[in-house]
């Protein structure tokens, strides 16, 4: 390979690599880690009492093609998705696909036109509980959070008419990619996997806002889509963080709290399913969705002890690679290290 051809590869392998990372939560992949799937098995987890299962009144079928397994299997430990009852692995792995659904669609998160697809259309946003570029100042944030709400609201009805689809037809077939394998089509229990897709907005209203000390209040809404020196905090909103993405480092106190709202959600989510009824999801919204108007950039968000964290390690520019690739933070991040490991796999193999 000439060395012109290697360092563009280089470039792409360090833009995506990042990329892959850059606008949520982390999704699982050879080089990097299970972030939203580990927080979904852990919600599933906390939703019910040990040895029971959230679902059990609901008579799940099971694929007699039993590939969803091996895909599970080939997620490892990190996602920790071990049960001996079948059906209870049935439902943790649809929700975890559905989970990473709203990041990587049917791709590898290393296919960077895909991703590129995914995260950049204004319209993609709300799924990641974003702005868009014309969300600007408090009366855009609150848009950007009123759309992120409807995902959420949406995500449950989609649930609810899929349950209410005869049993035979809640197994449904989903194309994935397996790393160092390709897509393949799985089977998944369709309603889970629709909460799964929802989860994972509920779990970015996390780590892509500034909330109150406590987590159950909503200050400020980021922006992944506006980034670099002509953003403006106060109109644009906050630049997405990096830092903010972390499930096990610098926010995990966030992630734990995260996976308690996740749990929340799922309990309410079942209600909503076995009573028919999208209102029994209200007080879900009550409690891990209220904004708190009045907290911008120049009060530091009311004073929220997530401010400083929330400005650290900013989203940079991830796809154009004539300009200059971000400067290693005060630590260096797993998302540098991994675009390392995985351009010298590249150079070398
Ligand atoms: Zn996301």
């Amino acid at each position: 390979m000439s060395s012109s051809r290697k360092s563009a590869a280089f470039c792409l392998l360090v833009s995506t690599a990042l990329l892959s990372a850059g606008h949520t939560y982390e999704i699982g992949s050879a080089f990097s880690y299970p972030c939203h799937e580990s927080l979904t098995r852990r919600s599933f987890d906390a939703s019910s009492a040990p040895g029971e299962s959230l679902f059990k009144e609901t008579a799940i079928p099971l694929p007699l093609d039993n590939s969803w397994s091996a895909v599970l299997e080939s997620m490892g430990k990190k996602v920790g998705a071990s049960y001996e009852d079948e059906v209870n692995r049935f439902i943790a792995f649809s929700l975890i696909l559905g989970a990473r659904f709203p990041d990587v669609g049917h791709n590898s998160v290393f296919d960077a036109n895909s991703m590129h697809e995914l995260h950049s259309h204004p319209g993609a946003q709300s799924s990641h509980c974003l702005r868009r570029d014309d969300d600007n100042w408090a009366a855009g944030q609150e848009r950007a959070l009123e759309r992120c709400f409807g995902v959420i609201q949406s995500g449950v009805e989609r649930a609810v008419a899929e349950y209410r689809r005869p049993r035979e037809e809640q197994l449904v077939k989903m194309r994935t990619f397996v790393d160092f394998y390709g897509q393949i089509d799985v089977y998944v229990w369709s309603p889970a996997f629709e909460l799964g897709k929802t989860l994972h907005t509920v779990q970015d209203s996390f780590s892509h806002t500034v909330r109150s000390d406590d987590l159950r209040r909503i200050r400020h809404v980021m922006n992944a889509l506006e980034f670099g020196p002509l953003n403006q905090p106060n109109r644009d909103g906050l630049i997405h963080s990096l830092e903010m993405d972390e499930c096990d480092d610098g926010a995990a106190s966030i992630a734990e709290v995260a996976v308690d709202a996740g749990a929340d959600f799922l309990r309410y989510a079942s209600m909503a399913l076995a009573g028919d009824d999208t209102n029994a999801f209200e007080p879900f919204f009550e409690t891990w969705m209220s904004y708190e108007p009045g907290c911008g950039v120049d009060n530091d968000f009311c004073g929220s002890k997530w401010a400083e964290l929330a400005r650290t390690d900013p989203t940079t520019t991830i796809i154009n690679c004539s300009a200059s690739l971000p400067a290693p933070s005060h630590r260096p991040g797993r998302r540098w290290i991994d675009a390392v490991i995985l351009s010298l796999w590249f150079l070398l193999s």
